[in-house]
């Protein structure tokens, strides 16, 4: 393909897609890949300048995309796109391009975070709101008057506002918000798939959910979705105070009501706008609402004059835009996995991709009903989605490329491992079990878990090795770790002395893990880490933990019956007693408790921390709370108890915190409720 043929190719992908998202708030790329097709784009037009064209999608705002479902409104001022940096090297550019600009001349900026919404204008007339008007193609938007007069956060009515006053800003759908109309679509959806009816699509993120909410036809339906406002600019006005910055014009539009958002800041060097930048591509997640990006935007308004207009941005604004966390990809296949209990658990294989920081190759699907709801078969293209330190997720196929005749995935009828047993799911839950205890894939499984983390901790023991193990058939039960040599490791493939020695000594130091561990790596179905901490407290000893009755263990503080009777169903299998012989042969300790003596001053209590604190960490906090008999959850709700407030504090939890009346403690405040479990006067 000729460069002529590739770019004509590309005005007519990117053509293809304005439609879907700006016509009809439902793309079927992610904006990653979106944007990739106009960079390659506008790279062509810059190295073929017979190409340029000032119909090319490179050179519109929204690329020329107008429906007819609403009125049109002129805009007075056009409203802009923004150009955009993918990293520091483009930003540094852009600084360069702008000192060029202003002769060297130095220049203040206002960092702003990137509300990953929908651009509004809203008009004023005489202090009243008269007219709300989506950008359009930046020159006619739609007019959505009715619309916005629906949220909250738009002023009706203003006090001391001049003549004309025009103020643009976007219109977001904050995060709960969004989870919120999830959940209930996903109500809807179950109640139509066991009816037999096939799911609707559920929206896929915050920005398409709120465009889609704010451009209906029946504006009792945006009335019901919650959206909300940031202002960030006057757009035309008469008769307003004149301003020689755009942080006064800020401030202005603050005094008239308007949300201005509270992160904004102005800095005076491209070192700090960067750091800002830097900042909140990792505090992301600490907002309630969604954004794609910092914007920086050069202050003075006369640089600003000196500097204008590209056909579709300014060249005194940037967005910054962060690493993407959703993205589009092939699903090749939905398999099985089998886990220690015998749940079977369907998973994404995915074509990789790389999203939030990292490439994505599987994700899991939960249960059966959960791809049924999701409606994603083999064949499909799905969005991914994976958010700051969130497990990756599949969040649904897009239908639109769906390909003819794609079957739906059937639950496989047997196990995936060599005995092939029949798979069972008993009336009433949600999980498919393999119920044969000999499964090797099962078998496999408890002995990762007795080896893991929050269990004996045995480095190198991971999944890799244990399938190794036993396949070579050296390891059948979690007991048989303890009698592995340095022979039969040195005869594996790419085994040498010392990774022999190292887990041969990682797998002794496991022999002095404290009971509470012991108890968890045994993997008694429902006993974890705290109901294990709680047994071992009153009992003291495995021994005296095989030889408890059922009423004994259920009467232990968080235990019950439910728990109770898995430990006794477990020690009553002779296959698990011979697993605690071995142990015991091999030395394990079945008696260290080594507990906390603190009183449980904080029992019942959830506090909450954000930000840094001087003297803890974020886990020497929490391990604080808890050894008071305390919870450390990691968001704050009207159950909260308090919140501790350190350095650089997540915005969304102080704001919750604030709105629901919940307690903010300061350090000093902290240590006050650690030494006695209350409140600080
Ligand atoms: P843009 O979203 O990159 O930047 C301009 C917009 O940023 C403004 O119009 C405004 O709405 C918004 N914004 C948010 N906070 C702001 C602030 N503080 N100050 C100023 N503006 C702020 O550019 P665009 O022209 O709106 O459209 C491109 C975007 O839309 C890209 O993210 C692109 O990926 C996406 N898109 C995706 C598809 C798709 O198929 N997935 C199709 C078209 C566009």
């Amino acid at each position: 393909m000729t460069p002529v043929e590739r770019a004509h190719e590309l005005r007519a992908q990117i053509r293809f897609h304005n439609e879907r998202y700006y016509a009809d708030d439902a793309p079927v790329v992610s904006d990653a890949e979106y944007d990739q097709l106009v960079r390659e784009l506008a790279a062509l037009e810059a190295e073929l300048p017979e190409l340029v064209d000032t119909e090319s999608p490179s050179q519109l705002v929204g690329a020329g995309v107008l429906s007819t479902a609403f009125s049109p409104v002129t805009h007075r001022v056009p409203m802009t796109s923004l150009d955009n940096a993918m990293d520091a090297e483009e930003l540094a550019a852009w600084g360069e391009r702008i000192a060029r600009g202003l002769n060297g001349e130095p220049a203040r900026f206002v960092c702003e975070l990137k509300i990953d919404g929908l651009a509004m204008s809203l008009r004023y007339e005489h202090g009243v709101f008269v007219q709300a008007a989506t950008r359009g193609d930046g020159r006619v938007g739609e007019d959505v008057t009715a619309n916005v007069a629906t949220i909250a956060s738009v002023p009706q009515q203003l006090v001391g506002a001049p003549p004309v006053l025009e103020v643009r800003g976007e219109v977001y759908l904050p995060i709960d918000a969004f989870e919120r109309l999830k959940a209930a679509k996903q109500a809807e959806n179950e109640v139509r798939v066991a009816a037999g009816r096939k799911p609707e699509p559920v929206p896929v993120n915050p920005r398409n959910a709120g465009a889609g909410s704010l451009r209906q036809k029946d504006p009792s339906i945006t009335a019901e979705r919650e959206l909300a406002f940031w202002s960030y600019q006057l757009g035309d006005v008469e008769g307003a105070p004149e301003f020689t910055s755009h942080h006064e014009t800020l401030e202005y539009l603050h005094t008239l009501g308007f949300p201005v958002n509270p992160e904004i800041r102005v800095v005076d060097s491209l070192d700090e706008v960067y750091a800002f930048c830097r900042h909140w591509q990792e505090h992301r997640h600490d907002l309630g609402y969604e954004i794609d990006g910092a914007v920086v935007k050069v202050d003075s308004l006369a640089q600003r004059e000196q500097l204008g207009f590209t056909s579709r941005a300014p060249r005194w604004a940037i967005a910054f835009k962060f690493p993407p966390e959703e993205r589009t990809t092939l699903l090749r296949d939905i398999q099985v996995s089998v886990g220690r209990t015998g749940r079977t658990t369907p998973f994404a294989v995915l074509e990789p991709v790389f999203v939030g920081g990292s490439t994505v190759g599987m994700a899991t699907l939960h249960n059966e009903d959960q791809v049924r709801l999701k409606d994603v078969r083999p064949g499909d293209t799905v969005v991914v989605r994976k958010a700051g330190d969130v497990i990756p997720e599949v969040v649904g196929p897009v239908l639109a490329m769906r390909p003819e005749g794609l079957p739906a995935w059937e639950f496989p009828r047997l196990c995936p491992c060599p005995l092939q047993t029949e798979l069972v799911r008993p009336e009433g839950e949600a999980d498919t079990r393999c119920v044969e205890p000999e499964c090797p894939f099962q078998r496999d499984q408890r002995i990762i878990y007795f080896g893991s983390r929050g269990a004996m901790d045995i480095e190198g023991l991971g999944d890799q090795t244990v399938l190794q193990l036993s396949e070579a058939g050296l390891v059948a039960d979690p007991g048989d770790i303890y009698s592995l040599t340095r022979e039969q490791l040195m005869g594996l493939e790419k085994w040498g002395t010392t990774k022999a020695d190292n887990l041969l000594a990682a797998i002794e130091g496991s022999k002095s893990r404290p009971l509470p561990r012991v108890l968890t790596a045994l993997g008694a179905k429902g006993l974890g880490p705290s109901a294990s901490e709680a047994i071992a407290r009153r009992f003291g000893t495995l021994d005296a933990v095989m030889a408890a009755t059922e009423d004994e263990l259920a009467t232990t503080d968080g235990v019950g019956p439910t728990i109770a009777a898995s430990i006794v169903r477990w020690f009553a299998n002779p296959a698990n007693r011979t697993i605690v012989e071995k142990l015991r042969v091999a030395g394990v300790d079945f008696g260290r408790v080594d507990i906390s003596v603190l009183p449980p001053i904080l029992a019942g209590k959830a506090v909450v921390v954000t930000g840094t604190l001087e003297g803890f960490n974020r886990e020497e906090a929490e391990a604080a709370i808890k050894d008071r008999g305390g919870k450390s959850p990691g968001s704050v709700s009207a159950k909260t108890f308090a919140v501790v407030v350190g350095a650089e504090p997540g915005a969304s939890k102080l704001t919750k915190a604030e709105a629901l009346g919940v307690p903010v403690l300061d350090e000093a405040g902290f240590r006050h409720l650690l030494d006695t479990g209350e409140l600080p006067e």
